[in-house]
């Protein structure tokens, strides 16, 4: 059989990605290509035992490569990515083993850290098309009971199987969908930080992800381009060692529900569904500063606060204390006032028209976006997931807070507009 191999950039970690309809049945030899000599050692859920681990684990006694004994964690209840969880199986992965992560984004990231760990290389067989962890550097990870990315490779091999990948939940699929569209709106504030230039975009970077997001997300129903997109997107974390070209302030309110554990129906809402929601949100905004000039909204503009006004704001916006012990000082540290806040603004006032030409070429507008989610399958509106309005729009402020990464957010609070903002976000819910 001839590996269906999908072509990686060079300077990854990653070497070799397969991807199609029925590649699962390649993966022995995609083992013995990037990992001769090792006896491969599944890690997997019931669940994911069933949909790939079973089959692959058979493969490899065929193909005479005397597989370990499995590691199977139990399909319920959910599991959950501990760091301690990684700490374990590091501890007992076996010598001389390839470690083989068949299952969704979390057992992807418990293998990948458990790897990291051990300084081993690891191969990832998804069986959800759900997120773009798979293909990126880190894994997303609870320690000491505050979300955070541990630092660990990429997989060095991937096998992704469209057959499989279509066997996993609805919902699971649609989250990756979701979790691909927010790309469109984190490229725009990329865009923001270079317009003002703070952070310059890396036009390869922008290339491998940006420049085509628009033909990976136009049909919500094919599982191998929406899996492509969401591999690019980590293929660009890997290579900026930071998740910048994939993600911007709508990812940060969803770290936000993260943290607040946003909950519907007595399950997690998945990571693709809460950035599907910050998607609208951060795409409405981008729309407030496209349809409005400076001049139009100086009248609104608020005046900036010294810094014991915003000591105090930012204490009663993170009163809930579940949003890790640095938020504050994080927060401080990009604090403007005085001189530094009025050359900011000036900044921004002369780059404004560049921005609204540069942002409303980067965006799907709001209403198609919102078609395109629920088309797919996801939530667009806090009522959809059962959220009262109130911690919806404490988010979006909170998320400004919470990472020194410049998103429209801080354009909009800096300019002392991001109430108004807010405020025409609300009106179009
Ligand atoms: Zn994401």
């Amino acid at each position: 059989m001839t590996l269906k191999t999908i072509p990686v950039p060079p300077g990854i970690h990653t070497n070799t990605f397969v991807l199609g309809s029925g590649v699962l049945e390649s993966l022995p030899e995609l083992i013995s290509l990037c990992f001769p000599g090792k006896l491969p050692w599944i890690v997997a859920d019931d669940n994911t035992w069933k949909a790939a681990g079973d089959r692959a684990f058979k493969l490899f006694e065929a193909a005479g490569m005397k597989p370990l004994k499995p590691y199977i964690y139990p399909g319920t209840p959910r599991l959950h990515p501990v760091l301690g969880y990684s700490e374990e199986l590091a501890k007992i992965m076996p010598e001389d083993c390839v470690p083989v992560a068949v299952g969704s984004g979390v057992i992807n990231d418990l293998v990948k850290c458990a790897s990291g760990i051990r300084n081993v290389n690891y191969c990832c067989v998804p069986t959800a098309c759900s997120v773009d962890g798979y293909t990126a550097t880190g894994g997303a990870m609870t320690v000491n009971g505050f979300k955070t990315t541990v630092q660990c490779p990429a997989p060095y091999a991937l096998c992704a199987d469209t057959d499989v990948l279509a066997t996993a939940p609805a919902p699971m699929f649609a989250a990756g969908f979701g979790d691909l569209v927010a790309k469109v709106p984190g490229g725009a504030d990329w865009i923001v930080a270079d317009t003002l230039g703070i952070e310059p975009i890396v036009p390869y970077l922008w290339n491998l992800l940006q420049a085509r997001i628009r033909s990976w997300v136009d049909d919500s129903s094919d599982m191998g381009k929406v899996f492509d997109g969401l591999a690019a997107a980590g293929y660009a974390i890997q290579i900026y060692k930071d998740s910048r070209p994939a993600s911007g302030c709508e990812h940060l309110i969803s770290h936000v529900w993260e943290m607040e554990g946003v909950q519907y129906e007595g399950e997690d809402v998945s990571h693709g569904f809460k950035v599907g929601m910050g998607t609208v949100i951060t795409t409405t905004l981008f729309e407030y500063v496209i349809n409005h000039s400076f001049n139009e909204l100086r009248p609104k503009m608020k005046p900036g606060l010294d810094r014991a006004g915003r000591e105090a704001e930012i204490a009663s916006l993170l009163v809930k204390g579940c949003y890790g012990d640095a938020a504050a000082a994080t927060a401080m540290k990009k604090f403007r006032e005085g001189d530094a806040l009025a050359e900011r603004r000036k900044l921004i006032e002369s780059k404004w028209p560049e921005l609204q030409t540069r942002v409303k070429a980067q965006i799907i507008p709001s209403a198609d976006v919102k078609r395109m989610l629920v088309e797919a399958g996801c939530p667009t509106k806090p009522s959809d997931i059962g959220m009262g309005m109130e911690q919806y729009l404490h988010a979006i402020r909170t998320a400004q807070l919470i990472r020194t990464r410049y998103t429209l957010l801080d354009l909009l609070y800096e300019t002392g507009l991001l109430e108004d903002a807010i405020q025409y976000l609300v009106a179009r819910i």
